[in-house]
């Protein structure tokens, strides 16, 4: 067990201020690696100490690994913590940051390797008998594409083998598509990732998205902190997040949390991860769907119904430290629920809307959680991300938690840029919401329908 004196935050936004705070929790020094357009960001004025990494381009900064393992040995950091995002799922990274003496704050290369790659993770799944979603490997010409259509049935999703963040995925509904969407999605795989190669899924229709948090330390243990729903998406990106999942029950949490650490034992992992699951809603049937090595944007509700602080967590576990006091299932208290906050225009297709933000007024309370770098008068970059706050609260039951969100959505009051804060109090109060009865396709195909016709009649002509 070998304590971390002073970590490199190579991340920007709201989990670079969060990780900060996990350290000073800890009691270690951090160093924040910024861009020249994050020099006022607010996990520059908490870190101990500021190193510029690059110009705003991510791939000139944040991307730039050699500039941050610069930046971790200049500054004298023994640690260095990659965030989401960015680096945080690249192998070579990891490795650079090992061969210069700088503990990675995550799963080793090998086990980066091993889950990023998708065809290779669901082929470790299926080894340990977690199921997988009926499909095919790698898919290199069309009429294989519709070999495998005939053989699962359609419709079926094409995805990229380097995926990630929703993107090169394309449903085939019959036979007739298969041409155009592979070679679409290929070209889409290619050049968001760097590789064309793709394979092909059954597309569950009535589906939710349930995933477990999962941590692995360096003596071979392995727990559970349960499950997070996260069905409300949209083009396959989370918007809103909770634990429980309204669909949960003992029996099946036990079944998916038992998979997940299957697969996670098989790998031996160390570090916080997440495996995903789809799970269909008619048959109540789960399947494997990506396993991500890293903290995730939704950790907090996890933290919410659970105690743990998963940041601390990842740094404990770097550290050598042990899980094996909480090998048991994790208790579980009440119900949380997080938003998504973007600097975003809905009712503009989710047009981007970076500036200088005016008043900002962030909700407060028991049970309520904002996680932001975002302040009065911050300018928010066109460069990144759009999202500028997580907002999460926490209550006794679904319902009163719903309540609390709503309130506090009310109370977030931010002017000088458009957010989605109006966007989410819209989403919460539906139905379909409240009774918890959404899929993974129900933002796009039922809520922005009517959220679109309603908001365009308050526009006078
Ligand atoms: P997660 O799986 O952590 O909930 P998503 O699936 O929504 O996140 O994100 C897709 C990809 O985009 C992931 O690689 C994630 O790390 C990255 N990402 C999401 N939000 C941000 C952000 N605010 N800044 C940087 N990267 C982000
Ligand atoms: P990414 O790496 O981009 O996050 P995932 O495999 O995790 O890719 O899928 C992202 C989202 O796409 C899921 O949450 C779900 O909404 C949708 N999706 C993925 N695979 C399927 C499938 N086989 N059937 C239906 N929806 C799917
Ligand atoms: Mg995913």
């Amino acid at each position: 067990m070998t304590a971390i004196r002073r970590v490199l935050v190579a991340n920007r936004g709201e989990i670079a201020v969060r990780i900060i705070r996990a350290c000073r929790k800890l009691g270690i020094e951090s160093v924040i690696a910024v861009s020249t357009a994050d020099r006022a960001s607010l996990g520059a004025t908490l870190a101990d100490r500021v190193v510029c990494v690059g110009p705003a381009p991510a791939s000139a900064s944040y991307l730039n690994k050699e500039a941050l393992v610069h930046a971790a040995l200049g500054s004298g950091c023994d640690a260095l913590h990659p965030g989401y995002g960015f680096l945080s799922e690249r192998a070579p990274f990891e490795r650079l940051c090992s061969e210069n003496g700088i503990r990675f704050i995550g799963p080793s290369a090998a086990a980066i390797d091993a889950m990023g790659d998708k065809i290779n993770a669901i082929a470790a799944a299926k080894k340990v008998g977690v199921p997988t979603v009926p499909g095919s490997d790698r898919v290199d010409s069309a009429a294989v594409a519709r070999e495998t259509g005939a053989r699962i049935g359609y419709p079926f999703l094409f995805k990229a083998r380097a995926g990630g963040g929703g993107r090169g995925m394309r449903i085939v509904r019959n036979a007739s598509e298969a041409e155009a969407a592979f070679t679409g999605a290929r070209a889409e795989a290619g050049a968001a990732f760097g590789n064309p190669e793709l394979y092909i899924e059954k597309y569950i229709e009535n589906a939710r998205h349930i995933e477990i948090q999962i941590l692995g330390d360096q003596h071979g243990n392995v727990i559970h902190l349960g499950e997070r729903d996260c069905s409300v998406q949209r083009r396959h990106q989370k918007l809103i997040e909770e634990a429980p999942s309204p669909v949960m029950t003992p029996k099946l949490r036990k079944s998916m949390a038992g998979s997940a650490v299957k697969l996670a034992s098989s790998q031996g992992y160390v570090g916080a991860g997440t495996v995903e699951f789809i799970f269909d809603a008619n048959t109540r049937d789960y399947y494997f769907l990506e396993m991500n090595t890293r903290v995730q944007v939704e950790h907090p509700v996890t933290e919410m119904v659970t105690g743990f602080d998963i940041v601390a967590e990842q740094i404990r576990i770097a550290e050598g430290g042990s899980l094996a006091d909480a090998r048991r299932p994790p208790e579980l208290r009440g119900h949380s629920i997080e938003c998504r906050i973007n600097a975003e225009i809905p009712e503009n297709d989710f047009m981007p809307s970076p500036g200088r933000i005016g008043e900002w007024i962030a909700p407060e309370g028991e049970g309520v959680r904002v996680d932001s770098h975002c302040y009065p008068g911050y300018f928010v970059p066109p460069f990144y991300d759009s999202m500028i706050a997580k907002l999460i609260v926490h209550a006794a039951d679904r319902r009163s938690a719903i309540r609390k969100m709503d309130e506090a959505l009310a109370g977030f009051r931010v002017t000088g840029i458009s957010t989605t804060i109006a966007f989410h109090r819209a989403v919460i109060a539906h139905a379909d919401f409240q009774s918890g009865n959404v899929t993974t396709s129900w933002l796009e195909r039922t809520f922005m329908p009517a959220y679109a016709a309603a908001s365009s009649s308050e526009v006078p002509a």
